[in-house]
């Protein structure tokens, strides 16, 4: 049983989707006017462990928008004098690039804001026809106050509401509830429109969402995705617009990952801590670290990202390697080991338990560790035999389908014969008792990335 905490309701509840079957999930995605930071990285890891959790239970259909229209992308472009679509491709390129690094799933559908010019159309009549909205000036604003619902989703309180008073930009504060942009008209010449019937223009950003979540998911989505800066106003405009169409619920469960802050503070450029994952792979840390830490703690918490964190994620994923690596290279007795294989079941159960648990992943990767200390204590007694490794071999694949921090197991054994001679060298210089050359053929060899290490089997090597 999958529970998973509803922003809307505020409670932590059992979802399945409405049919059974599949599961049709909207998640916001991003604004390529620039590179995606880490924070955005952190609800977009969130994302796809919430997509492989529960892929492993029912179908799922994902739904992802590239917003491609927006007030800086508009500013951008007019400044620039190029088309929206020309200025945006790099960043929506580069977004996939970097999600590809960070092992990120790419959703079945994707769905750029200006391939849906006519479904948020059609919308803004309808929302207009209704008398949800109305004109003023060359624009369509949504009038509040014909929706007694608004502000439940991020528990505004109804008495802050600005009746009338409006609001143009796409992004904005908490203390300013009013009616909200559906359709802008252009503030200049130069500036880029669609026609429509209710005059030339553009689509506000929250229209976008509504227009191609419904266009592919229908009226009621299971589940809608976002970080905590997007509950207001960007989710309950989204609300407001598709329920004053549709009279039906918009997502049945709104989810939303916490902020991130680094090294204790919020993520700012002027104070010098503001990251993209570019700056940090270029600064040397690598992207399977950072996708660990992003996912080691828990959706809900606040991750404080820090440079000793990332340290921590590599000795983590250091400690998988070292254990799959040992695991493959031991020589085992055939059979079983009937205490260890209650420890890996134990483990199996702790693991779908934890992510089941609203998804808390630290809980998940406790049962991977508490399993490899107990593996290590059999290989130290040598009680571990062929048929627990194959068992856990596997488990490491499936753990991999759903966090994907597991190395690809031909990394660590894969052999490569320059290698090999370079071991073998300085094992000869060590039985000659040359250590000087020892030393010098093993720094060589770390310097190249490989990890050496001496057992009772003899020299055992990885890529770092
Ligand atoms: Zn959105």
């Amino acid at each position: 049983m999958l529970k998973l905490t509803n922003t809307l309701t505020g409670a932590t509840d059992t979802f399945t989707p409405a049919d059974g079957a599949t599961v049709r999930m909207y998640t916001c995605g991003p604004t390529v006017h620039n590179f995606a930071h880490i924070g955005n990285f952190r609800t977009y890891v969130f994302e796809d462990v919430l997509r492989r959790h529960l892929k492993s239970k029912w179908q799922l259909l994902h739904v992802m928008n590239i917003t491609d229209i927006d007030d800086k992308i508009i500013a951008k472009a007019t400044e620039k004098g190029v088309d929206i679509r020309d200025y945006t491709a790099p960043y929506t390129e580069a977004f996939f690039a970097d999600s590809a690094k960070l092992r990120i799933e790419k959703p079945d559908v994707i769905t750029p804001a200006t391939d849906y010019i006519p479904e948020m159309i059609s919308l803004v009549e309808q929302l207009i026809a209704s008398g949800h909205g109305y004109r003023e000036g060359n624009s369509v604003y949504f009038r509040i106050s014909s929706f007694p619902s608004y502000g439940r989703l991020s528990r505004l309180d109804r008495r802050e509401l600005k009746v009338g008073a409006r609001i143009d930009a796409d992004e904005y504060e908490k203390e300013q509830p009013n009616d909200f942009v559906l359709w802008k008209g252009p503030k200049e010449d130069t500036e880029k429109r669609w026609d429509a019937p209710f005059g030339a223009g553009r689509p506000g950003w929250h229209i976008e969402c509504s227009a191609m979540a419904m266009k592919h998911l229908g009226e009621t989505l299971d589940i809608h995705c976002g970080g905590v800066d997007n509950i207001f106003p960007h989710h309950e405009n989204e609300i407001a617009q598709s329920e004053a169409v549709t009279s039906k619920p918009f997502a049945r469960f709104w989810i939303h990952a916490e902020h991130l802050l680094v090294e204790n503070e919020k993520m700012s450029k002027s104070k010098g801590n503001f990251y993209t994952l570019r700056d940090l792979l270029e600064k040397g840390y690598e992207a399977q670290a950072i996708r660990y830490l992003l996912l080691s703690v828990q959706y809900r918490k606040q991750l404080n990202f820090t440079i000793a964190g990332l340290e921590q994620a590599r000795n983590s994923l250091d400690r998988i390697k070292r254990f799959l690596f040992r695991l493959q290279t031991t020589n085992l007795p055939e059979g079983r080991n009937e205490e260890l294989k209650k420890h890996i079941g134990a483990a199996k159960v702790e693991f779908e338990a934890g992510l089941d648990d609203d998804l808390n992943t630290a809980r998940a990767l406790g049962a991977i560790f508490t399993l490899i200390t107990e593996c290590n204590n059999a290989l130290d007694r040598d009680s571990m035999r062929q048929d627990d490794r194959q068992e856990i071999l596997a488990w490491f694949k499936e753990v991999d389908a759903r966090l994907a921090v597991v190395p690809p197991m031909e990394e660590l054994v894969a052999g490569d014969a320059e290698i090999e001679a370079l071991i073998a060298q300085r094992n000869e210089a060590r039985r000659s008792r040359n250590f000087a050359e020892s030393d010098r053929l093993r720094k060589q060899l770390i310097d190249r990335g490989i990890l050496i290490e001496d057992t009772r089997e003899g020299t055992k090597w990885r890529r770092k």
